[in-house]
């Protein structure tokens, strides 16, 4: 079982992988941990050149490009093995964020980054997506609360509304697969759902 987590900034994603975490080892569920950018020691020193995006004036390609370099790494060396061992993946971010942010927030080309998806996927999708979705000013009163105001002193709003109609988007093709989960809504609402939505993935 493959799951990911997506959203935005500030809609309580890492509140809610730990919240998953302990469900499946309620459960004694085997499973791996793990998030992108990043996940191997390769992986993460990508994420950092990413998350510097700022200073070293990286161009949108390059960008669209570390990020499946960084998922190639990931995959054959965490995602792969793990899942052909049986256990859960479960990952805080995966190409859904490469749809939302390079796509939708960076106007990157959707078919270059579907292109991109197979080349270095294969058939490898997740088998449930949670896309945490909350209005861009919730999040980022969150976000700021935290500290991290100055990611977003240089970000536009417009792009991270970008973001969240993209993830939105993507969403409605496959209602399947992804789960929107109304962030704005109290913690125990929103892990209501999750409960719900992990014990069917785990009765299959
Ligand atoms: O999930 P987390 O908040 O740790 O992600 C760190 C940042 O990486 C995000 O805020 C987002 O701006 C950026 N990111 C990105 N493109 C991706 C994945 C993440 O720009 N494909």
């Amino acid at each position: 079982r493959f799951i990911t987590l997506e959203g935005g900034e500030g809609v309580g994603k890492s509140t809610n992988l730990q919240f998953i975490k302990q469900f499946l080892e309620e459960r004694g569920i085997p499973f791996v941990l793990t998030r992108e950018p990043g996940g191997t020691g390769i992986a993460e020193k990508i994420r950092g050149i990413l998350l510097e995006r700022q200073q070293e004036s990286l161009t949108e390609q390059a960008e669209l490009l570390l990020v499946f370099a960084a998922r190639a790494q990931h995959i054959q060396q965490v995602i792969l093995p793990a899942l052909q061992q049986g256990q859960w993946v479960v990952c805080d971010r995966f190409t859904d964020a490469t749809y939302a942010y390079q796509g939708g927030g960076r106007h990157m080309d959707l078919q270059t980054i579907a292109w991109l998806e197979n080349t270095v996927q294969g058939t490898l999708r997740p088998d449930l997506t949670f896309v945490f979705d909350a209005p861009i000013e919730i999040g980022m009163q969150r976000a700021k609360h935290r500290g991290e105001l100055d990611r977003f002193e240089t970000e536009q709003l417009a792009f991270f509304d970008r973001v969240r109609q993209a993830y939105l988007q993507r969403a409605a093709t496959d209602l399947r697969r992804y789960k929107i989960i109304d962030a704005s809504l109290p913690l125990s609402e929103v892990q209501q759902q999750l409960r719900l939505e992990l014990a069917d993935l785990w009765a299959d």
